[in-house]
């Protein structure tokens, strides 16, 4: 039984762990090829959580507009209906 280094920690650890008892990673699983496929998935869910952000505030604009829209002609509606409406007195 060794002791190694945690990946994640770098507390010393028995090489027979399954999971770092500190931080609870797990060490046996080639630790090189778990990192390899971490930085080559972290990028790409980026990159999809910059595009869901940018749909949301592109749909929120949209949404912003049609509101403002809706809202200027309502008030436009009113002032036109009370004019019609006072001078019929
Ligand atoms: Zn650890």
């Amino acid at each position: 039984m060794a002791l190694i280094n945690c990946t994640e920690c770098g507390k010393q650890i028995s090489d027979k762990a399954a999971s770092c008892p500190h931080c609870g990673v797990s060490v046996n699983a080639a630790p090189s090829q778990n990192t390899a496929q971490a930085q080559s998935t972290a990028p790409q869910q980026a990159v999809n959580y910059q595009q869901q952000a940018q749909a949301q505030q592109k749909s929120q604009q949209k949404s912003m507009m049609k509101t403002m829209l809706f809202s200027s002609l309502i008030s436009a509606g009113i002032s036109f209906l009370t004019r019609l409406f006072y001078r019929r007195f």
